[in-house]
């Protein structure tokens, strides 16, 4: 099978409508957004023994690739419209294809995301994905609006994508029964659209977390210009998490990636606002003027964390 049968078997879906004037098969794509709106527009790229491992399920991997960027849109209060595919294959495996086109297309049917285009190359495993999607000028949400007083708020629970991780390279085991719940989080990320959307108008600032909450929500504070208390009493558990021992949790809970929660700010007068959102989010800490990022263990104690997160060349 050469690049273009490839191309056509498995990623040439119909695309009318969705604002898809001209799809995959020409030079450019042809899009139409709704009049008046911005285009939000991203893109994140995963290689084959850093984000993932080659024996990874492929409907996973598709799933996730275009989750990770879908995560982008949720965080900035984006509608998702439209996606982009870079991939490049060491070789063509029908089986592994189809997988993978399928784990992507479902989860782009479920937010009316339309694949336009995209390249195809030989090489070592990677995909790349670009999504764009629409947001009503002067509604993004930002990182840089976070202010004193504010609460620093997260979706779901951090750390299951991390225990999950862990199990999968053998470094801690989890109880037979609550390894799958943190396989799935590590491998089939939900991007938090509706609540993005539901953010809008409410959130000072927002984040997904793609490399550990301590150190994205640094990114937050940093461009807003102030710091933030944390409790850790008040990360939000789950089995999985409680099944680690304490220290550890809170090392996941805090530093590990591929979460793609939304780690956002609200004003504390619009608390009230927090429990009608379409996701379950808690309240962790507060945002304070002071630079800097204080954590606070149960029992009163400082706690300090020597690695914030994840960094490709650190
Ligand atoms: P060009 O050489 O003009 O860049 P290509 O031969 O790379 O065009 O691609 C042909 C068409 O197939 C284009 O419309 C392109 O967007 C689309 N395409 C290529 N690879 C993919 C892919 N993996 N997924 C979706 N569309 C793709
Ligand atoms: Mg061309």
């Amino acid at each position: 099978m050469g690049e273009f049968d490839l191309i056509k078997a498995y990623f040439t879906r119909p695309a009318h409508g969705g604002g898809v004037v001209l799809g995959v098969g020409d030079d450019c794509a042809l899009l139409q957004p709704e009049p008046g709106m911005q285009l939000a527009v991203t893109t994140d790229t995963l290689v084959s023994g850093i984000h993932f491992l080659p024996d990874d399920a492929p409907r996973d991997l598709g799933h996730k690739a275009l989750a990770v960027n879908l995560s982008d849109l949720a965080a900035m209060g984006a509608t998702p419209r439209w996606a982009f595919l870079n991939l490049t294959l060491p070789a063509v495996d029908e089986a592994w294809l189809a997988a993978f086109a399928e784990g992507l297309f479902a989860l782009a049917e479920r937010h009316s995301v339309r694949l336009a285009g995209g390249d195809t190359t030989r090489g070592p495993l990677s995909f790349g994905l670009t999504v764009m999607g629409e947001v009503p000028p002067g509604q993004a949400l930002l990182r840089s609006g976070a202010r004193a007083g504010d609460l620093v708020c997260v979706s779901g629970v951090p750390g299951e994508a991390g225990a999950g991780l862990a199990h999968r390279l053998g470094r801690h085991l989890l109880p037979e029964g609550l390894a799958g719940r943190a396989l799935q989080r590590l491998h089939r990320p939900e991007p938090r659209i509706e609540l993005g959307l539901a953010l809008r108008g409410l959130a000072s600032g927002c984040i997904d977390i793609s490399d550990g909450l301590a150190q994205d929500l640094g990114h937050v504070l940093t461009s807003s210009g102030v710091g933030a208390a944390l409790d850790l009493a008040c990360l939000p558990s789950s089995p999985v998490l409680d099944a680690l021992p304490r220290d550890m949790a809170w090392r996941h809970q805090l530093t590990a990636g591929d979460d793609y929660e939304l780690l956002f700010t609200v004003p504390a007068a619009r608390a009230g606002l927090l429990a009608g959102l379409p996701t379950p989010v808690s309240v962790m800490g507060v945002v304070e003027a002071e630079p800097g990022l204080r954590l606070t263990a149960p029992d009163g104690q400082a706690f300090t964390l020597e690695r914030k997160g994840h960094d490709h060349f650190i």
